[in-house]
Formats: structure tokens, C-alpha cells, sequence
């Protein structure tokens, strides 16, 4: 029965919609709300004077310093000073409260003039998170070292990140609010598509199930008539017994086939979305929590 074939496939693909819904969860942005919106002067004390001071006094790594002189010399001409970068274990406590619950990924600081860029050491093992954190912190650099210390992640930070984002300097997507809303609109249209098919699905699973109990049945009786040497069911009740059952299996078959496609669609798209949300715009975090409640995979 071939409709029997198609579970595995199922399964793959739920887990493959599974795994777009963690990859959500996983790839929070670069993030660092540390409150330099709201117009407070950069010279004002920062909040994480610990950890800028700690940070200050400890040797660059030479690998993380030079993916930043690297991003400093492709997109930016050189021109940015050459501020230390450091792994900061401590970004996994700052911001825990968001809704990942992993923290921050990177964190520009200024204090007395002096500027530095912390970064979750979990991006040693995720390249494009970390070119993405780095992008991101490197942008609050440029743009104070242009003498903007109040755009925070307004407009000027945006167009900062866009060209950078044109340039490739960093792999994401990059998208108006209104693509985002659109996208998060399909998503969500195709969410209520999908349980309705599910539920299309589980009729013709049932209708399937029927005619493989008459088609059973039936040759249950031809095994009895068999035995006896005769009551064997008519051909054209055979007939029509198979012929029912094969219809309903390949009604089942096309069914399951467009609701993966439709599925696989769905991943694509939330796929593209994550990476939307993975934009290190600093305003992710009501996204992240926006795909929560992506569709449940079907039975
Ligand atoms: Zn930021």
C-alpha cells in the first residue's frame, strides 16, 4: 500500500517544519538594549561598568579581532578604530529575561570615550551569527564615531545595516516592515490552511480504512469459498470492492502529497521569515516570540 509509504515522509517533513520553529527559537539576533535610545548622552555612565572595565583590561584573542579589522577593512574602509573585541560569557546572563531565554549575542559599550564590542562566546560555533553580532556592533561604532550617539537602532542604524546587508557583508534577509507583515500574514494564513487540510486528511485516511475493510472482507470470503470449493463473491463485486479501494488510496496519496508540498512551502517561508528575524535590527525580540505558535505538524 503505497499511502503507508508516505508516513516516513510525513514524519521528515513535520520534523522539518519542527525544526524551522527551533531554528526560530535558536537564532535570536545580535541584541544589546543597552538603553543608548531615548536620547541619553554617550558620555553618561554605562550600566555595565563591570563588565567594560573587566573587559577593557583583558588581551584581544587575535582571531576575534581580526574578524572585526576584516569587516572594518571590506565595508568600512579601514576607517573604524580598532576597538577591542572580547568573548563575554556574561552576555548569556544579560537579557535572559527575552524570550529565548539565551541572552544577548553582542553588546556595543562606550564608556569614558573609550568603546569596545562584547560577544556571546556560543557564536564561536555559529560563523554567520557571529558575522551577523559583529555587523551589527560595528554599525553602533560607525555611527557614533560619525558623531551619532542617539540614533540607537532608529533609521540611520537601519540604513547602516542595509548597506552592509547589500554588500553581503552578513547572510540574512533583509526586509521592509511591510514584507515582514506580509510574509507573517501568509504564514499565518497558511497555518489555518494547513489544519484544514489536516483535517481533509484524516477523512480520507478514514475512507481508506473502509474500503481496506470491505477489500479484506472480501477476501476473507474468497478464502472461505476457497475452502468450501464455492460462494465465491461475484467478479464484478471484486471488481468494484478493488476498484474502491484503490480510488480512496489514491485520493488518500494526492491529498498527502499537496499538503507536504504545502508543508515544504510553509518551512521555505518560515525559513525566510526566521531569517528575517535573524536581521540584527535589535527589534527581534517580539518577532521571535510572534512564531511561538507556528502550526502543529499533523499526526
Ligand atoms: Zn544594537
Amino acid at each position: 500500500m503505497r499511502y503507508r509509504n508516505n508516513a516516513p515522509r510525513h514524519t521528515l517533513l513535520a520534523l522539518a517544519l519542527l525544526a524551522a520553529i527551533a531554528y526560530a527559537a535558536l537564532h535570536r539576533p545580535a541584541h544589546d538594549p543597552e538603553g543608548r535610545g531615548g536620547g541619553q548622552p554617550a558620555e553618561a555612565p554605562s550600566p555595565d561598568h563591570a563588565l567594560f572595565a573587566e573587559n577593557l583590561r583583558k588581551p584581544v584573542e587575535a582571531a576575534l579581532q581580526d574578524r572585526y579589522r576584516d569587516i572594518d577593512a571590506r565595508h568600512f574602509a579601514g576607517a573604524l578604530p580598532d576597538i577591542p573585541v572580547h568573548w563575554e560569557e556574561r552576555l548569556s546572563e544579560r537579557g535572559k529575561d527575552l524570550p529565548s531565554g539565551m541572552g544577548l549575542e553582542g553588546l556595543w559599550l562606550m564608556e569614558d570615550g573609550k568603546a569596545l564590542i562584547l560577544v556571546n562566546p556560543r557564536l564561536r560555533e555559529d560563523e554567520a551569527a557571529l558575522t551577523r553580532t559583529l555587523c551589527h556592533e560595528m554599525a553602533h561604532e560607525y555611527l557614533f564615531t560619525r558623531g551619532d550617539s542617539r540614533s540607537s537602532h532608529g533609521p540611520p542604524f537601519q540604513a547602516v545595516l542595509r548597506r552592509l546587508w547589500d554588500e553581503k557583508a552578513f547572510t540574512g534577509l533583509f526586509a521592509t516592515d511591510e514584507e515582514r507583515a506580509e510574509l507573517r500574514a501568509w504564514l499565518d494564513q497558511r497555518k489555518a490552511d494547513l489544519a484544514q487540510s489536516e483535517e481533509a486528511v484524516g477523512l480520507a485516511r478514514r475512507a481508506v480504512d473502509e474500503a481496506e475493510g470491505e477489500f479484506s472482507a472480501l477476501n476473507s470470503r474468497i478464502q472461505t469459498a476457497n475452502e468450501r470449493g464455492e460462494g465465491w463473491p461475484s467478479q464484478e463485486e471484486m471488481d468494484r470492492t478493488t476498484a474502491r479501494r484503490d480510488l480512496r488510496v489514491t485520493q488518500y496519496n494526492g491529498l498527502i502529497e499537496s499538503r507536504n508540498g504545502a508543508i515544504g512551502e510553509f518551512n521555505l517561508k518560515a525559513e525566510r521569515y526566521n531569517l528575517i528575524l535573524a536581521y540584527p535590527d535589535g527589534r527581534d525580540e517580539e518577532r521571535v516570540a510572534a512564531m511561538k505558535d507556528a502550526p502543529e505538524p499533523g499526526p
